[in-house]
């Protein structure tokens, strides 16, 4: 087989190298172990950092048809309710809610040569010497060439595991369910913004998901919980409304409302036990390198996980058509990224501690929120433009080369 660029996994940050690949005309294999792609339902958020990305993919129009609109934040008391602040989005960019599964069906149809994506396909061993790179698949006795390894393969990356054999994912102390149903007139209050509830041990992110294409509309939600173990055998499992309601319900009215309604339709709740690992200390060796989860896993308390693979693949592609020697390109891609993904990783684990405050220090939270908004409104953007208005198209290195 002639030497590619060869993507191990399909999720958001291998399908958008794929996409940013093809933009360049660089040949690329992607490999998945799946035999399609999952059609979970859940949502993700994705802020303008993103979207800029995907105008210079040209898919900015088709994201903006699977999207619900986000115009500004608002974080409440899960006990009573209470608003504790509310503020609005800069909009210069704007900031978007959709479902995954739509997100990732828009990367996949944004491929015009599928026979380059393999389904069934499972990396199981890599070699590397100077010049040569070799890969096997599960269950093919053949071995591959590359020209470069790119390990999009998620949280559980078996190129991680292979390049750092001792940072191995561990549980955070947090799991989550995540659920999704018809968005109804009850639920106005929650429209075009992103809500959370936050209090003791528990926070819940609710947001409506809107797909105009097909004219459908959903609220989801991500419902948290502090807990020292994970009990569960496996990571994502299928959850129980019951337990949900049992951890989450006799709180906030509209929660509850919300919740009944949850107990009432067919959908299918997950429970993810959220695993993370400690920054790592580079990502790229020779022609092997790392890109979103498999690089930098992080609490989803930011919000930003698909955004910085995202990100990743964005800078990787470029990376690969600027430089003429795969090693040297990998070595840019790690020092234009590293930084700022791991400053996102850490950034959203200390989110974990805001939200699910305790006594003065939730007191404390809850005054200079407040506060923040009362005296200026765009205090609060203010705080959070690194990771919003940061142009990850526009970096010196990439402008200057193009
Ligand atoms: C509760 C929750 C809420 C979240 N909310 C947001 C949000 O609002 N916004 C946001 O930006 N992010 C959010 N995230 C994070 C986001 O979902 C992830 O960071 C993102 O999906 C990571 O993308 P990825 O491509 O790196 O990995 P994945 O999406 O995990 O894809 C990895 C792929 O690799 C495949 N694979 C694995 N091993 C192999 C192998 N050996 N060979 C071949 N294929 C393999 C897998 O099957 C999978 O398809 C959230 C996460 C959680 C848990």
């Amino acid at each position: 087989m002639e030497k590619e660029i060869i993507i191990i996994g399909g999720g958001i940050g291998g399908l958008t190298l794929a996409r940013a690949l093809q933009l360049k005309r660089i040949d690329f294999q992607l490999y998945e172990q799946a035999k399609s792609f999952e059609a979970l339902g859940y949502g993700l958020q994705i802020s303008p950092n993103v979207v800029r990305v995907f105008q210079q993919l040209g898919l900015d129009k088709e994201l903006e048809a699977i999207s619900h609109r986000c115009y500004g934040f608002q974080l409440k008391s899960f006990d009573s309710d209470r608003e504790i602040a509310s503020w609005q989005l800069n909009q210069t960019i704007p900031y978007y809610q959709c479902r995954r599964a739509d997100l990732h069906q828009l990367l996949y149809d944004s491929i015009e040569d599928k026979s380059r994506i393999h389904f069934c396909q499972r990396l199981t061993d890599y070699h590397q010497e100077e010049e040569s790179l070799y890969f096997s698949l599960e269950n093919d006795p053949q071995k591959y060439s590359a020209k470069a390894l790119i390990g999009a393969d998620g949280v559980r990356s078996h190129l991680r595991k292979s390049l750092f054999p001792n940072y191995e994912a561990k549980y955070s102390g947090y799991f989550a369910f995540r659920a999704i149903l018809p968005f109804s007139e009850k639920y106005r209050p929650l429209w075009g913004k992103a809500t959370v509830w936050m209090g003791k041990n528990h926070h819940v992110v609710a947001y409506p998901n809107e797909n105009k294409q097909i004219g459908k509309c959903w609220l989801n939600l991500v419902l948290v919980v502090r807990e020292k173990n994970w009990q569960e055998e496996g990571w994502a499992i299928t959850a129980d409304k019951q337990e949900i309601w049992q951890r989450f319900g006799n709180k906030s009215p509209l929660l509850d409302e919300i919740l009944q309604d949850l107990g009432k339709t067919e959908e299918t709740c997950y429970k993810w036990g959220l695993f993370t690992h400690q920054p790592l200390p580079y990502w790229s060796k020779g022609k092997v390198t790392l890109l979103g989860d498999a690089a930098h896993p992080m609490l989803p308390f930011q919000a930003q996980g698909a955004g910085m693979a995202i990100e990743d693949a964005y800078v990787l592609a470029n990376c690969l058509s600027l430089e003429t020697k795969i090693e040297t390109a990998l070595f840019k891609y790690q020092q234009l990224r590293q930084e700022r993904a791991t400053k996102v990783q850490q950034t959203s684990r200390k989110n974990a501690d805001i939200f699910h405050a305790t006594g003065i220090s939730a007191i404390a939270r809850d005054i200079a929120l407040g506060l923040a908004v009362t005296v200026n409104s765009n205090l609060i953007n203010l705080k959070t433009a690194w990771i919003y208005d940061y142009d990850v198209t526009n970096l010196g290195y990439i402008s200057k080369k193009t």
